[in-house]
């Protein structure tokens, strides 16, 4: 059985590497749908969705707004400290399939006793930066 729970924010990032117009800095509406597998207890749930959403939110609500930047991108990230724009920091590109991993693993490093306590087996997190695409990541809790 799997459920999901969607999740959305506004935010900005850019990939500096990149040849079109993702090299500059612009913004998404962010879309993600985190699902989770597993076996539905006897009452027949297998998560409330309100402990997904007590387990994620505060961090969506940290990225809400802000521009996500990637570690190494010094220029950005002189340019959102000196002027003290809203920003978060992840350790590698930003980019949608890297911005799954984050989450997914978030989920599973931190929340694991909640999952492990749900029977949840595997967690799949699905990010979408438009209506026409998105990347998603699967997590085992056995890994
Ligand atoms: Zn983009």
């Amino acid at each position: 059985m799997k459920v999901a729970k969607r999740f959305r924010w506004e935010g900005a990032h850019r990939l500096p590497w990149h040849e079109g117009r993702c090299r500059d800095l612009h913004g998404h509406s962010y879309e993600m749908f985190v699902e989770v597998e597993g076996e539905p207890d006897a009452q027949g749930m297998l998560i409330d969705f309100k402990h997904l959403k007590r387990a994620l939110a505060p961090v969506v609500d940290e990225w809400d707004h802000a521009t996500v930047v990637a570690e190494n991108d010094t220029k950005l990230l002189n340019i959102m400290k000196e002027s003290g724009w809203r920003h978060v920091v992840i350790p590698y590109d930003t980019t949608a399939e890297n911005i799954c991993v984050f989450f997914a693993d978030h989920l599973v490093n931190e929340h694991r006793d909640l999952l492990e306590a749900r029977k949840i087996h595997t967690v799949r997190v699905r990010i979408a930066e438009t209506e026409t695409c998105y990347a998603e990541v699967a997590r085992s809790l056995s890994d």
